[in-house]
């Protein structure tokens, strides 16, 4: 399998809480957009329903202390790694 970023996540920006139930993934500041974002722990392009709905939870979260209520979007485009489940959390106002 070729590298990916990741799967090697690196700890060069804050990280919010590693779960490891009740499935692995990382809530880290994006080094690229500097805006949080949810990585699923295995390399695979799509959540099942019930792991996305819990990464936007958490991110949701972050959300509301970070840029607060109502006032940020959940971002699941995933531009520069295509394949390995990632959603962003950005400020409403962002503009991709
Ligand atoms: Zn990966
Ligand atoms: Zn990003």
């Amino acid at each position: 399998m070729a590298h990916c970023d990741l799967c090697e996540l690196k700890e060069y920006t804050p990280w919010y809480a590693r779960f490891t139930l009740p499935f692995r993934f990382t809530l880290l500041d994006c080094d690229s957009c500097d805006t949080p974002m949810a990585v699923l722990g295995e390399h695979r392009k799509h959540p099942t329903p019930e792991e996305r709905a819990f990464m936007i939870e958490a991110l949701s979260l972050i959300g509301r202390k970070k840029y607060g209520e109502g006032e940020f979007i959940i971002d699941d485009v995933m531009r520069q790694i295509p394949d390995h489940c990632h959603i962003h959390l950005r400020p409403k106002r962002w503009r991709g």
